[in-house]
């Protein structure tokens, strides 16, 4: 049995809608599967249904963009309450703030010439999330750049004319969220993030887990952190980061996380919750 913790659908910058990336893990044989788009659950009810229609298990999760020490990370938080109120309030706002900054990258554009409308990003968008790929597809769409690549590389990229920073929450905030919310608080794709002498902090802040597997990790980077995890007692989870598809396949498949790994998720959280919910201390780590 195995699961993939990493899937991003339409709700936020993917392709597939949920029903689409459901029909995909079943076919794949998946047993469970995790939505993880950016900064919102508003693709966890839809995918709940397809996934109980499929026969596979459903974790309600989300992407957070977070940041410490000036560094840009993600959090995923798993196994949410989709009703928390102030997990929903908090989501709220960086919806807000995500269109804020689409706002921004268009006007930014249209001072350089280049008409485009935000209302065509989000028409794209479809969802809670827009975020540059939605720009950078708008402009292909408007025959202004030829390429996503081009319009990344011409417009988007950090440090081009049209990038806006992101709002990011501070990494110990998002963790405290997440747990307030029930969930388990783990650190996506450490090795694209060069984040590892953020680890302690994050550990010390309650970090739960780690994500060992991802389809952009190596052999030897997933080997790396799965030391880590053991030396902080920490969750090893895993995930295709699926978008959609790549190079001509579906990137959901790629990676296969057995599923003895979600099984010692759901245990810490039953082990949480007769601890009457309290802040567990991570014991410390194996030096
Ligand atoms: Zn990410
Ligand atoms: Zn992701």
């Amino acid at each position: 049995m195995f699961a993939d913790l990493h899937l991003h659908t339409n709700f936020s910058d993917g392709t597939y809608t949920p029903e689409e990336l459901t029909g995909h893990g079943r076919r794949l044989g998946f047993a469970a599967l995790a939505l993880t788009d950016h900064d919102t659950m508003e693709g966890c009810a839809r995918m709940a249904v397809a996934c109980a229609t499929a026969g596979i298990e459903f974790i309600p999760a989300s992407e957070f963009t977070a940041e410490h020490e000036n560094i840009e990370l993600h959090l995923l938080g798993y196994f949410l309450d989709t009703t928390h109120p102030r997990l929903l309030s908090e989501l709220a706002k960086f919806q807000i703030v995500r269109q804020q900054r689409i706002r921004e990258m268009v006007a930014r554009l249209n001072a350089l010439g280049i008409p485009l409308a935000a209302e065509a990003v989000f028409a794209l968008a479809n969802c809670a999330a827009p975020g540059r790929p939605h720009v950078a597809r708008a402009l292909v769409q408007a025959k202004q750049c030829a390429t996503l690549d081009e319009a990344f590389d011409r417009f988007l990229k950090k440090g081009k004319p049209a990038w806006v920073p992101k709002f990011k929450i501070s990494a110990p905030d998002a963790i405290a969220l997440i747990h307030e919310a029930g969930g388990l608080a783990v650190l996506a794709h450490p090795a694209l993030n060069k984040s590892d002498h953020i680890i302690p902090a994050l550990v010390a802040a309650g970090m739960d887990g780690i994500e060992c597997f991802h389809s952009r990790h190596s052999t030897a980077t997933n080997e790396h952190y799965l030391m880590i995890a053991d030396q902080y007692h920490l969750l090893v989870t895993g995930g295709s980061d699926c978008h959609g598809m790549n190079k001509g396949k579906p990137l959901i498949g790629t990676v296969k996380l057995p599923y003895s790994h979600v099984q010692q998720m759901k245990d810490l959280l039953a082990r949480r919750a007769t601890a009457g919910g309290g802040k567990l201390v991570n014991p410390a780590p194996r030096s």
